[in-house]
């Protein structure tokens, strides 16, 4: 099905992103939300997306000005009637968006896809609120979703192939990078991106190390960020939540790290507050941030505490053992896994992504390292079962010429 005009609900953050993305690539879209004035409001949010490329010479002001033609702003969801595909952005919470998905089966036609971007929300329960599961399916697009290349493609229980084929055919015409993730909490990316972040914090909980070094260590193996200059980017709140997410859906082994929650009630939430695992209201001041000492020995106090001297495994690993368990399930295929953690962590090019990384390595050497770290560390490191599999039948990796993938 060819997609000629695009519509989007929330014109939010990613709602505005996500317009521009479509406007770039020369769809005609509209903008609804809640009131006009907000609609209006996304449609100059995607101008000043366009703006900035103008600044840095990347457009002249006539193309801008002919990218805006095809953005408009709709008073209503009727304004988006004859779309033929809906891409809802509308805040994080199941009933609104089975609401808005319920409005848009009546008012959009029958052929329409009504697609969702939410983070972690379940497609097939969005889906059943609508007469036409079959054409509801997840669409995630990454923040800043101009600059991002992945989106995941979230089929539901009832999506029909088809729909997964015209939306993943529609990001390629978007230029961006589909990746099919079969339906799981928090998807693909979140999934094996929090229990990184976890172990990250962890690692400081437990360490005689500090976050700027955790920090420099992750970056100088290639991540564009380290995991609490992230973490403090994208919401302690926020990774909280998913953390919290994962944990109900996966169990024990994504339990949040105490002083993850430590540092949400005590309104260290981020960037956004001023305050998160850095401090940027004294920052250049030097010194310690008593603050955050303080939490970390209540947190320790209470919890007790593993020392363990820093190693940058503890997260990869972390990250890994849960990608292997995701491809165990048929969440993505391997290449799909790492190609989706490259384009949509920056997780570095050059090592390939987690399942490569584990190949690199060696399975055995990461199944003697898990088991390690499972006696010391407790069943959050049990490793995934296909590791030990492998291992028996000398799919060992890089070095014996095939693993996860084959040399
Ligand atoms: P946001 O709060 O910036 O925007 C949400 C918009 O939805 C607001 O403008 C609000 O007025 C509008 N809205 C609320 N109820 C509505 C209704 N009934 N009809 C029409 N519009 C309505 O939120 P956001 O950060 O853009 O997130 C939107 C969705 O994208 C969420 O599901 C979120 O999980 C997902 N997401 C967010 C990010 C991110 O980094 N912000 C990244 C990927 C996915």
């Amino acid at each position: 099905m060819y997609i000629y005009k695009v519509g989007v609900v929330g014109a939010g953050t990613m709602g505005a992103q996500i317009a521009e993305v479509v406007s770039y690539a020369g769809l005609p879209v509209v903008l609804a939300d809640i009131q006009e004035t907000l609609a209006r409001r996304g449609v100059e949010s995607v101008r000043a997306i366009y703006q900035a490329r103008v600044a840095k010479g990347k457009m002249t002001p006539e193309q801008l000005e002919e990218k805006m033609l095809l953005v408009t702003a709709s008073p209503s969801l009727d304004g988006l009637a004859d779309a033929d595909l809906l891409i809802e952005a509308v805040s994080e919470e199941l009933t609104l968006k089975q609401r808005v998905f319920q409005a848009l089966d009546q008012i959009c036609s029958r052929s329409a896809i009504l697609a969702s971007n939410t983070s972690a929300l379940s497609i097939s329960a969005i889906g059943a609120a609508t007469k036409r599961p079959g054409k509801v399916i997840g669409l995630h697009f990454f923040n800043p979703a101009y600059a991002m290349p992945l989106v995941e493609v979230i089929p539901g229980l009832a999506t029909d192939p088809q729909t997964v084929d015209d939306v993943v055919g529609f990001a390629e015409s978007l230029r961006k990078q589909p990746v099919i993730v079969k339906e799981c909490a928090g998807f693909l990316v979140n999934r094996l991106l929090s229990p990184y972040l976890n172990e990250a914090v962890w690692c400081l909980q437990d360490g005689e190390v500090s976050i700027k070094e955790i920090d420099q260590d992750m970056v100088s193996f290639g991540m564009p960020v380290g995991p609490f200059a992230l973490l403090d980017t994208v919401g302690v709140d926020i990774a909280l939540d998913v953390a919290r997410i994962l944990h109900r859906s996966y169990g024990p082994r994504m339990a949040p790290a105490p002083l993850l929650e430590a540092l949400v009630k005590a309104g260290r939430i981020g960037i956004k507050a001023g305050h998160g695992f850095y401090d940027y209201v004294s920052a250049g001041e030097g010194g310690r941030d008593q603050g955050l000492d303080d939490l970390m020995q209540q947190v320790r106090h209470v919890t007790g505490r593993q020392r363990m001297e820093w190693r940058r495994s503890r997260p990869l690993l972390a990250m890994v053992n849960e990608a292997v368990i995701a491809l165990q399930e048929g969440v993505a295929s391997a290449r799909d896994i790492d190609l989706a953690m490259v384009t949509g962590t920056g997780f570095p090019h050059e090592k390939g992504g987690p399942l490569h990384l584990a190949d690199q390595l060696g399975i055995d050497h990461v199944l003697q390292e898990l088991e390690e770290l499972r006696q010391s560390l407790g069943l959050r490191f049990w490793p995934a079962p296909m590791l030990r599999r492998m291992a028996d039948a000398g799919f060992a990796g890089h070095m014996a010429g095939r693993g996860f993938f084959s040399y």
